[in-house]
């Protein structure tokens, strides 16, 4: 030991000036991460997970997420310099760097492609980065000691909305501005944002105060009652403003001041008295920067009490959790999964983990959201589809600072900046609606939320009464834990099923238009009983088609290969693929004919008739065009929830997680059309579809029944969905699988490949198909096949499905084949323009 102690190191080289690249990832599908050399003052500032500013090509100047430092210059280009250095600190973690890696490489798309599917745009910027007064910084309140240098940046940032970095500089009068920049965002002062349209712009309420004389000065207040004296309007502004903001019992209320449209509360006080007293200098205006998130402030509700069904499934799964890293709880509709996730949330965050509660749509589960948020509190983020660009920002920041240590999200939450998480939830696993189509990254968001979990060592719980098939398999070889819960909460009782045979009602004369007779009554029972209806029609619009009675003719798309809908509101057809429509003719524009006919029915259609029929009832639908605005669903879930409404008309939106205490009755107005799906998971998804909405009726304690009208009663799957023998679904289900070598059997890659001419996309299908085969083997390649819609947006498609076996294939090499298949076919001059798709898993 002492002889090491003696030894003499050599003195240490200088190290200060090493040359140092950057790999970046530019938002740009590009298949390879770029090089750029960091300038030696810049050799500590730029880090992993931050933004830089690089100049692209000729002229594009753009920000890009650093992935990798190191000390090699590329073989085949001259780097060139990064420009600037956007972030102190990283906006994207190290598991999440390793994870967009990942999803990169599984779903056969570019690093580029993810990191712009995963940041909000406001992190995208291009051009110029500003700072501003961090949301919830208020310079009048917060008590945070601040150097001369920052209090000048603070007091510039008051005036101006935002300062450019030149600006601090003229600001400051110095030249190294950057530390005190640094400082104050450590001190959560300001951010950092970039400016390009309407990038991260904070959100702001107008408020006034009065003028710092009146409440310092001794006497002055006095002064001014009698000054204002015959002016009475103005007097009572004054009034008003004390008697909300009592600065005589604590001046420094003063400083919080009071929002203009508060302070005006009342119809005889008026906004003209306001702006007089204003332009006297009696009160102030000032904008105070608000967070888009106001904190409840109603008192935090404690979770509701387990019962023990629900007690015994929470000690069942973090028992399972010891050994295993993802558990299924499988529990009938209206059991009571909710309560048990935020037990498990709350004892993940005592722990100090993050967590994420996925949900296949928020736009449905408004009802989870407010749930959660009254027990967590500002704890809470939320990210949403319909949330504007600045909402996901801050969610992104707020993840980033901790401020949000549960966040509940859509898909695309798993892109969230987690650094910690110890749980994941996946309510609802078998949804669809957790896969992207398009565009790429056509990721599943349950598969990547495992490995998320497995990249930081979290537990996923993943929730459904109707598990997905993959996932109920996992759980019967043992790879996955599962837990069951078979008893709806309380003494609510799974509803009845009661089928109807409308091809028999038919001949009874008993349909009324799309209603059997039963069902009518039914309806109007509960009605008259106060109870609500919740009524399912798988198709929006008016009609899916109309056709000429004369001459047959049938109006299509004139750019995919479908009928156009007609929707009755608009007068309108439209085309459900590429969003194509044109006013309703009024005669046949092949015969001239008038006698156009609606054909089969959508929720629009089923609304007007219930109308016509039930004039007394108050119906509304929910489906994609009742609920384009951002607040329209929420809306429409609250009259019924309160009882406005007795009848809701919808598609699948009113299928999921949906919990009403009124519903006694579920209508399925045409089970066929559901049922003769061309895919091997129809079964399996109307299973779901049925057992799901039927999950909604008879949920708190008053027996509930769901009619399903067929043309088919005998069908295997009713009596499944009767009795909710998932267990019965499955085994049929799993035996289909295996022999048809189906997932999880096997591994599916579907390719389609489309041009805007019918034969070459046929071609290159033909030619891709053939060196697919030849690479991978002929049991792996089925196809070309031209898909049942095979045209859509001028382009004709063409699709090859390429099965993997789970066992003995090499996926990472497979996946190299397949993406080299794809290179070699772009390679060739008669194939120009083809473009290919391949999506891995899909749905
Ligand atoms: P699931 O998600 O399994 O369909 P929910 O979590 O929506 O079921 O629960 C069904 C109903 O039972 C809800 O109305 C819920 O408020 C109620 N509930 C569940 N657990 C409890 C509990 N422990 N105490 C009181 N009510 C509960
Ligand atoms: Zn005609
Ligand atoms: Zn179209």
């Amino acid at each position: 030991m002492s002889e090491l102690l003696n030894f003499n190191y050599p003195p240490e080289p200088a190290v200060d000036r090493v040359t140092l690249f950057a790999d970046v990832i530019l938002p740009l599908p590009l298949p390879k991460l770029y090089t750029y050399r960091i300038p030696f003052e810049m050799n500590d500032d730029v880090l992993v997970g931050a933004r830089v500013i690089v100049q692209f090509g000729a002229k594009r100047v753009l920000s890009c997420i650093v992935a990798d430092i190191h000390e090699q210059a590329p073989a085949d280009y001259q780097a060139k310099y990064i420009l600037d250095v956007l972030d102190d600190t990283p906006i994207v973690t190290a598991p999440q760097l390793k994870l967009f890696k990942w999803i990169a490489d599984y779903y056969m798309c570019t690093l580029g492609e993810v990191i712009n599917a995963a940041l909000p745009s406001a992190l995208k910027l291009s051009s110029e980065s500003r700072i501003q007064l961090h949301p919830h910084f208020n310079p009048e309140e917060d008590d945070i000691p601040l150097s001369t240098q920052e209090a000048k940046i603070i007091y510039a940032l008051q005036q101006n909305q935002h300062l450019t970095f030149t600006d601090v500089a003229n600001v400051l009068q110095v030249k190294s501005y950057h530390k005190y920049i640094k400082s104050l965002i450590q001190k959560e002062a300001i951010i950092i944002f970039e400016q390009v349209s309407d990038k991260f712009s904070p959100k702001v309420v107008k408020k006034v105060r009065l003028s710092e004389h009146f409440v310092q000065e001794e006497g002055m207040l006095e002064e001014l009652f009698e000054q204002l004296t015959p002016k009475t309007k103005q007097l009572d502004i004054l009034l008003n403003y004390l008697q909300q903001v009592p600065v005589h019992q604590d001046v420094n209320l003063n400083y919080k001041g009071l929002e203009k449209s508060v302070l005006t509360n009342n119809p005889h006080l008026s906004k003209s008295s306001i702006d007089s007293l204003i332009k006297k200098g009696v009160l102030e205006q000032f904008d105070q920067i608000i967070s888009r998130f106001p904190v409840d402030d109603s008192p935090r509700l404690l979770p509701m009490t387990l019962s023990e069904h629900q007690l015994q499934a929470k000690d069942e799964i973090l028992g399972l959790f010891k050994e295993k890293d993802t558990v299924l709880l499988h529990g009938v509709t209206g059991s009571g999964k909710t309560e048990v996730y935020i037990d498990l949330i709350k004892h993940a965050l005592e722990g100090g983990g993050q967590v994420l509660y996925l949900l296949p749509e928020i736009a449905l589960t408004a009802q989870i959201v407010t749930r959660l948020m009254k027990v967590f509190g500002e704890k809470l983020g939320v990210y949403h589809s319909k949330f504007s660009d600045n909402e996901r920002a801050e969610v992104w920041q707020g993840v980033l600072s901790g401020r949000f240590q549960v966040v509940v999200g859509v898909r695309s939450a798993v892109f969230l900046p987690f650094h910690n998480l110890s749980l994941i939830i996946v309510d609802e696993e078998h949804e669809a609606s957790y896969k992207q189509y398009d565009p790429a990254p056509r990721y599943n968001a349950r598969e990547t939320a495992l490995m998320m979990a497995h990249l930081q060592g979290a537990k996923t719980l993943l929730g459904s009464a109707t598990p997905a098939i993959e996932t109920y398999y996992n759980c019967q070889t043992g790879r996955w834990g599962l837990v069951s819960m078979t008893k709806r909460f309380g003494e609510a009782q799974l509803p009845d099923v009661e089928l109807i045979n409308t091809r028999e009602e038919q001949h009874r004369k008993n349909m009324h238009s799309h209603f059997s007779g039963k069902l009518l009554t039914a309806i109007e029972e509960r009605l008259h009983r106060h109870e609500q209806v919740i009524l399912f029609q798988n198709r929006r619009g008016y009609a899916p088609f109309i056709a000429c009675d004369e001459c047959s003719w049938i109006p299509k798309c004139r750019n995919c290969a479908v009928s156009l809908s007609y929707h009755k509101f608009s007068n309108e057809l439209r085309c459900h693929y590429c969003g194509y429509h044109e006013r309703m003719p009024s005669d046949c524009p092949a015969c001239g004919a008038t006698t156009l006919k609606s054909m089969g029915f959508g929720t629009e259609k089923i609304e007007d008739e219930l109308k016509l029929m039930l004039p007394k009832a108050e119906v509304q639908r929910m489906d994609l065009d009742t609920t384009k605005k951002k607040n329209s669903y929420q809306q429409i879930i609250a009259d019924f929830e309160n009882g406005k409404t007795n009848i809701l008309v919808g598609t699948q939106m009113v299928t999921k997680g949906l919990d009403f205490e009124n519903v006694s009755l579920v209508g399925i107005l045409n089970a066929d059309s559901i049922i003769h799906f061309p895919d091997f998971r129809a079964h399996e998804r109307a299973f779901q579809l049925f057992v799901q909405v039927s999950g909604r009726a008879g949920r708190k304690g008053k027996p509930g029944t769901v009619f399903i009208q067929t043309r088919d009663p005998m069908q295997a799957i009713f009596r499944k969905v009767k009795s909710v023998d998932y267990e019965a679904l499955y085994a049929h289900e799993i035996e289909e699988r295996m022999r048809f070598a189906y997932p999880p059997f096997v591994r599916m890659i579907r390719v389609t490949v489309k041009h805007a001419d019918e034969r070459t996309s046929e071609n290159a299908a033909i030619v891709l198909a053939k060196d697919l085969t030849d690479r991978l083997g002929k049991q792996q390649v089925l196809g070309p096949e031209i898909p049942y819609i095979f045209r859509i947006r001028n382009l004709f498609l063409n699709e090859i499905h390429i099965k993997l076996p789970r066992e003995n294939v090499n996926l990472r090499q497979a996946k190299g084949q397949i993406a080299q298949a794809i290179q070699q076919l772009y390679l060739l001059p008669d194939f120009k323009g083809v473009k290919v798709v391949a999506d891995v898993d899909p749905m």
